[in-house]
């Protein structure tokens, strides 16, 4: 085997404008707003090991994690990159304080340069078999500008995408509404698309009471629901709540996107406080930390399901038996795609409205490593910051 030993890290900071979007009520949610743009500061991390084989990451939620390499740096320079396990526990504790979300975009990084230097796409070296993965559509939250600012938009926008292929839909309601909107939403979605479309409903944390979360939840039991995902402002943080929530409905609970850890995470099934498990790329710890909680949901008979799109999420979907969908999104009728505003990848990999197939499949990048090319020429010409470790 070559030398792997990491002789570099590198923070590259990138700015640019997203157009059609602006914000919410609190400034918080991303919604539709015709004209508005919307300025972004993004991230991305290239490890270099001495045989010259990179690993590279890109990812959003990025200002929190450069600071956070920069806590861990000093450690990785040396190690052989492909010691994943020792770095991985070694960085969980080192940033246990605080929300690890570092260990993230240098775990992706450390996945790639495997890959890269077994010339095989990360999902074979996890025993990968799907090619393809059915998705859900993501919607952009509720609006107030003329998008998706009615019970009725979104039911025409679940059309849409069942059109498309899709075989779901998630709903991103509003945060300041009449609740009774909220019911409509839910009701109207499944008039309009009728009963061949799993539908799902994501209040994101923002009703204030577990009351209008229950008065929401009998809307998703009336209109069939999929899951019914992290009603209210407790932050998917109480199994307690959501057991009894699940005492008085019966549409499947989706909650601990949230919760940091795969232990606290087990402690949150036992209690019962939910249905589907939640899983991601950038709250496990990489790679690594979600393969772990996919064999834990195994474990328990129970389905995992990861949160929000990229090519390490595609790359673990396609090595996990016990997940049902790709999240695809965030996606609204009226607003261009991010990879056709933003293209930081060079190839065809895209997550944008568009990108399902007609059974409302995305590929799985086949590659090697993260199987994703970065479009590092764009990217040059938004670089505001750069920081070099070693
Ligand atoms: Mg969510």
């Amino acid at each position: 085997m070559k030398d792997l030993r990491i002789k570099r890290l590198t923070v590259r900071q990138y700015n640019w404008t997203f157009r059609e979007i602006g914000s919410d009520y609190n400034g918080f949610n991303q919604v539709y707003l015709k004209g508005a743009t919307c300025n972004e500061i993004w991230y991305a991390l290239t490890i270099e090991t001495e045989a010259g084989i990179t690993g590279e990451y890109i990812g959003a939620v990025g200002g929190v994690w450069a600071a956070q390499v920069a806590m861990v740096a000093h450690y990785l320079i040396g190690r052989n990159a492909l010691e994943r396990e020792l770095i991985w526990n070694d960085i969980k504790r080192a940033l246990r304080q605080i929300d690890g979300y570092g260990l993230a975009p240098i775990d992706c990084a450390l996945w790639d340069i495997a890959g890269k230097a077994y010339g095989v796409p990360v999902h074979q070296l996890l025993g990968g078999w799907r090619k393809t993965l059915p998705a859900y559509a993501s919607t952009l939250h509720g609006d107030e500008n003329g998008g998706l600012d009615s019970p009725e938009a979104f039911g025409d926008f679940a059309v849409q995408c069942k059109e498309l292929g899709y075989p779901a839909f998630k709903v991103h309601g509003w945060g300041n509404g009449p609740i009774e909107r909220e019911v409509a939403t839910v009701l109207a979605t499944r008039k309009a698309v009728g009963d061949q479309m799993n539908l799902m409903l994501d209040p994101a944390c923002e009703y204030n009471t577990w009351g209008d979360a229950l008065r929401v939840g009998r809307a998703c039991d009336e209109a069939n629901y999929f899951w019914y995902e992290d009603p209210y402002k407790d932050g998917g943080h109480s199994a307690f709540a959501h057991k009894k929530l699940r005492q008085f409905i019966k549409t499947p609970i989706l909650m601990g996107e949230h919760i940091r850890g795969i232990e606290v995470k087990v402690d949150g099934i036992i209690a019962e406080g939910t249905d589907f498990i939640r899983a991601g790329i950038h709250s496990e710890g990489g790679i690594t930390g979600v393969m772990k909680l996919a064999h834990v949901a195994e474990g328990f008979g129970l389905d995992v399901e990861l949160h929000g799109p990229g090519a390490a999420t595609r790359q673990c979907l396609a090595s996990i038996r016990n997940s049902n969908y790709y999240e695809l999104g965030l996606v609204h009728p009226k607003v261009p795609g991010r990879h056709a505003q933003v293209p930081i990848y060079g190839d065809a990999y895209s997550d944008d409205l568009e990108a399902v197939d007609a059974n409302g499949c995305v590929p799985v990048p086949d590659g090697p490593g993260l199987g994703v090319t970065i479009n590092w020429d764009w990217l040059a010409k938004h670089e505001t910051g750069k920081v070099v470790y070693g």
